[in-house]
């Protein structure tokens, strides 16, 4: 759907508040996260509002590829030399505290798994 005016994210993309933006692409948005985990630490999100990515594989299945391939081109942008970790949080069970579609981009340091 298009920008939710209530979703911190749709704002990002909107440029009504700042964000870090590193890359930009039709149908994507690619910027550092507030609180990084990890040295490299980028939140990739759909331009239009889905919920969650499930949601954006549903009505838009292009983007979620698209969202991998932005991701890519950010990790090789950084240096990651094709090490990296992609998470999408789904449910705030499993951590996802912002309810618009985003792809975690992690690397720059040695991560264990599972994860906690
Ligand atoms: P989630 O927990 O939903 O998977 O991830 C949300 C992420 O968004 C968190 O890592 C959090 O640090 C980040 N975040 C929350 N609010 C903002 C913000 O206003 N700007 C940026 N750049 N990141 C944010
Ligand atoms: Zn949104």
């Amino acid at each position: 759907m298009a920008a939710d005016p209530d979703c911190i994210f749709c704002k990002i993309v909107g440029g009504d508040i700042p964000g870090e933006v590193v890359r930009r692409t039709d149908t994507t948005v690619a910027f550092r996260d507030l609180n990084p985990a990890a040295p490299t630490h980028v939140l990739v999100v759909p331009v239009d509002h889905q919920a969650n990515a499930a949601e954006t594989a549903a009505t838009s299945p292009a983007t979620v590829a698209d969202l991998v391939a932005t991701a890519a081109s950010v990790a090789e942008d950084e240096g990651l030399d094709g090490s990296y970790r992609l998470v999408f949080n789904t449910g705030a069970e499993a951590g996802q505290s912002v309810f618009h579609t985003h792809l975690h981009l992690l690397g720059g340091r040695p991560m264990t798994w599972p994860p906690g």
